[in-house]
């Protein structure tokens, strides 16, 4: 079943993304992929692939993101945020992660996580459904 990954890498985590992405191509390929705009332009260029590309980062594309999630239109967020700088756009990086949570979509921080979801038999079997929070109740 076809999903939807968003790819986000802060710049010191670009290299570390794009290799990793590198490894993964070919699952990757077979799902639909987005990501902010440097990250996703990398992404693209490099592995000769389709992405999605949204606003960077600091623009609103991490808010881009997010409402993917809002709207239950994404899958997986492969998110390597940077925890030794700062960045302009903190908030968001809160938010997004936020988001991941109050919606229950799996979010991968680091490649070792990254490396675990991708190669799980869950993240690919019909069966696996992600249960949706209903708040509404
Ligand atoms: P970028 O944005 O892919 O446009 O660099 C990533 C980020 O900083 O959130």
């Amino acid at each position: 079943m076809k999903k939807t990954i968003a790819l986000v890498a802060h710049d010191h985590k670009k290299q570390e993304l794009i290799d990793w992405a590198s490894q993964y191509k070919t699952v990757l390929a077979k799902h639909d992929l987005v990501a902010t705009g440097t990250t996703g332009k990398l992404v693209s260029e490099t592995l000769s692939i389709e992405v999605k590309r949204f606003k960077s980062g600091p623009l609103g594309g991490d808010q881009q993101i997010g409402a993917l999630i809002a709207e239950q239109a994404l899958d997986l967020l492969i998110f390597f945020w940077d925890p030794l700088n700062p960045a302009p756009h903190d908030p968001d990086v809160k938010a997004l992660l936020r988001l991941c949570s109050v919606w229950n979509v799996p979010v991968a921080c680091s490649e070792a996580t990254a490396d675990l979801v991708i190669t799980s038999p869950l993240f690919e079997s019909e069966s696996h459904q992600r249960k949706i929070p209903r708040y509404e109740r």
